[in-house]
């Protein structure tokens, strides 16, 4: 099975903004070892709501500066969230709200790593067959008639890119917060023996900017005519 890199059409043929952001989101970090400040980008989980832990109002800050208070929030999401996901510093969580106005295509990414589908196109590609696409309700207000039902798809990071395409001599992550990070190779790899079998999307659990689909998912989006979506093939090895 190929694989493909998703981004968005730049420039995109379509005239729309979208202004947002999710509910909640598990803060940054001020690491006590490397004493790096810190916060992931990608890591998502729409259908997550964390309205009913006590401590809610504590997912709304961006550096949390004690890390053992840190380490205490993400265990109580942990149960929330789907099994063996990273939950790195900045995750989030929630409905993605916001305002926004326009002409929006079936697919739509506010940012390279959050893609939004009409709900009819959801349902399309479903039909199709299409595995593990987990459409979840926004909050987003538009200032115009006729506004798109637009739902954020839960891509969970699944699949890691392969130590071979990883910048050499690159330092051992820190012990206590994972970091730092690397910038993302020319030519990424993805490690076939971490790949899902069992889904057509997902993001890399060690890039969570990029977001993957399988050689059904891009056919099917093409063969429905779906636009603004660009697919480039990811080796694997
Ligand atoms: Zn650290």
């Amino acid at each position: 099975m190929r694989l493909y890199r998703l981004r968005n059409v730049s420039p995109s043929s379509y005239s729309w903004e979208l202004r947002t952001e999710h509910q909640w989101l598990l803060p940054g970090v001020h690491c006590p070892t490397c004493d790096d400040i810190w916060s992931g980008i990608g890591e998502a989980y729409p259908a997550v709501d964390l309205s009913g832990l006590p401590d809610a109002r504590k997912f709304r800050a961006r550096v949390e500066e004690d890390f053992e208070e840190f380490t205490r929030l993400r265990e109580l999401v942990r149960p929330l969230v789907p099994k063996g996901v990273p939950l790195e510093p900045g995750t989030t969580f929630g409905a993605l709200v916001g305002r926004g106005h326009g002409q929006f295509p079936q697919l739509v990414f506010p940012a390279p790593w959050t893609l939004l589908v009409r709900r009819e196109a959801l349902e399309r590609l479903q039909a199709e067959g299409l595995r593990g696409l987990n459409g979840c309700r926004t909050e987003l207000r538009f200032k115009q008639k006729d506004p798109p039902e637009l739902l954020e798809l839960q891509i969970e990071p699944r699949g890691l890119l392969h130590r071979d395409c990883l910048p050499r001599g690159l330092p051992a992550p820190c012990e206590t917060c994972g970091g730092p990070g690397f910038s993302l190779p020319a030519e990424p790899i993805l490690d076939a023996a971490s790949l899902p079998d069992d889904r057509d999307l997902f993001r890399l659990a060690n890039y969570q900017t990029v977001i993957v689909g399988t050689e059904r998912f891009a056919e099917t989006v093409r063969r429905l005519g779906f636009e603004e979506v660009k697919f480039s093939e990811l080796p694997t090895r």
